[in-house]
């Protein structure tokens, strides 16, 4: 009965002790992305198939080797989304979203699929947070998107490096294929079954090659900076000032290419070598010809796709604090019937006012009770039996150091003044809920 007690292989579950990091992560991310002016957009968790071969691309690894595809019931060929962007694109034209004020920004928070060799940071379903800023192709939305991740990642304390590249326009990258073909096919007998297809149809994505002999040959391939028309460079070269003008470093990585086909012109990365490997924790770029493919008007973008995985991963690794689990504000014991009734009265009216507070639901005896209470790290306690109902007042004690108010049982009143004082932080916090 295995398979019913181990979840597939390359997912993961988030236990609930973890679960606060998420929520934590996805404040933040959509915080900073409200800061910049991308609203939150969500979409299916699955589209036609179609849909991810005309703009991921059929020669990339993500379509040939990594999508969940399957026919429905309906007879339709539908895809588990592998990334944000193709249908984010589809939900933008299918509505008319590229019609009002450009530039359009969206952000996005979501599941995607990849049928990958399972690892650490690599799942078969895995998170991405990610944005998309249609509509400018200025080199000035290239700075913005990528000055968005950099706040995000300083206000999280994550340490990432910044890598960019040009992958050119339609225009000049043919020059720069022919020069790639050349040089691979000098040695295409070596190369990888899916690498010879690769080299008539799209010489680029041979970079992209995991495959160690196809890596070695493309040590020392031509690259595209050589190859830029004069309208790239410029673009580039603004992208570069803009980003030297806010501040922010970056290397240029010559070698990024990107998996996915759609990109053009600016290429980036942030990477770290803080969990393991050189490993990509946000990767992005322009796609200026992709709405238009998709059957949209003529319009640029760009975007971005971070790994939320990764992005934890990197945190711990970083030491970067993350907000405390919350802590259960009060815990009522009762012994017998009658003091549990009063117990349940009161905890419905702390949990009305906005405080986590609870009470016996197991049953078990006062002590056992106790015990539970310090294991949820109740801030204050108090124990109702028959001599408190009768003369209806408790004592409220504080637990960390002990103090004790004595507090009338009539309702919850007195209690949740007492709790007010003591201006606990969590206390604040289950009340800006
Ligand atoms: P890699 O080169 O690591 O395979 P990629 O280029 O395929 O990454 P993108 O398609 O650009 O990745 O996706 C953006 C981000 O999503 C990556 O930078 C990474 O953080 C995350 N990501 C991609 N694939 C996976 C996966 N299988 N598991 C976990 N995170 C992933
Ligand atoms: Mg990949």
């Amino acid at each position: 009965m295995a398979i019913l007690t181990k979840a597939p292989r390359g997912t993961q579950d988030v236990l609930p002790s973890q679960s606060h990091k998420w929520q934590y992560l996805e404040k933040k991310f959509m915080e900073v992305a409200g800061l910049y002016g991308f609203r939150e957009i969500r979409v299916p968790t699955f589209e036609h198939t179609e849909l991810f071969n005309r703009s991921v691309g059929d020669t990339t690894d993500v379509v040939q080797k990594e999508m969940y595809t399957f026919e429905d019931k309906g007879g339709r060929s539908i895809t588990l989304r592998p990334e944000g962007t193709a249908g984010t694109l589809r939900c933008a034209i299918e509505h008319g979203l590229l019609g009002d004020a450009l530039p359009v920004k969206v952000a996005y928070c979501l599941s995607a699929f990849r049928y990958e060799k399972p690892q650490a940071g690599r799942l078969r379903e895995f998170h991405q947070f990610g944005v998309e800023m249609l509509g400018s192709s200025a080199p000035a939305s290239d700075a913005e998107v990528i000055s968005m991740v950099r706040h995000l990642f300083d206000e999280l304390g994550v340490e990432a490096s910044l890598e960019i590249n040009s992958i050119g326009c339609p225009t000049c990258r043919a020059k720069f294929q022919q020069a790639l073909h050349d040089h691979f096919a000098a040695r295409r007998e070596e190369l990888c079954d899916t690498c010879k297809d690769r080299l008539e149809r799209n010489p680029m994505r041979l970079l992209d090659c995991k495959s160690p002999i196809c890596q070695e040959i493309g040590k020392g391939a031509p690259v595209m900076l050589d190859f830029l028309c004069d309208e790239c460079t410029a673009h580039f070269d603004e992208v570069k000032a803009l980003l030297d003008a806010m501040g922010i470093a970056y290397k240029v990585n010559p070698t990024i290419v990107r998996g996915l086909d759609y990109y053009t012109k600016t290429v980036f990365e942030f990477v770290t070598d803080k969990i393991g490997s050189q490993a990509t924790v946000c990767g992005g770029g322009r796609y200026d010809g992709l709405v238009q493919q998709l059957g949209g008007p003529a319009l640029p973008g760009i975007g971005f796709g971070m790994g939320i995985e990764r992005l934890l991963m990197t945190m711990e690794a970083c030491g970067c604090s993350f907000p405390e689990e919350k802590e259960c504000v009060c815990y009522i014991g009762a012994m017998g019937p009658a003091a549990g009734a009063k117990a349940a009265q009161l905890v419905a009216e702390m949990r009305k006012e906005g405080f986590w507070a609870e009470c016996d639901t197991m049953g078990r005896s006062v002590k056992a009770q106790m015990k539970y209470a310090n294991k949820l790290g109740a801030k204050f306690s108090m124990i109702l039996g028959d001599s408190e109902l009768e003369q209806g007042k408790a004592n409220l004690k504080k637990m960390d150091d002990g103090t004790v108010s004595e507090i009338s049982l009539k309702n919850a009143e007195e209690m949740l003044s007492v709790i007010y004082a003591a201006k606990l932080s969590d206390v604040a916090e289950s009340l800006s809920l």
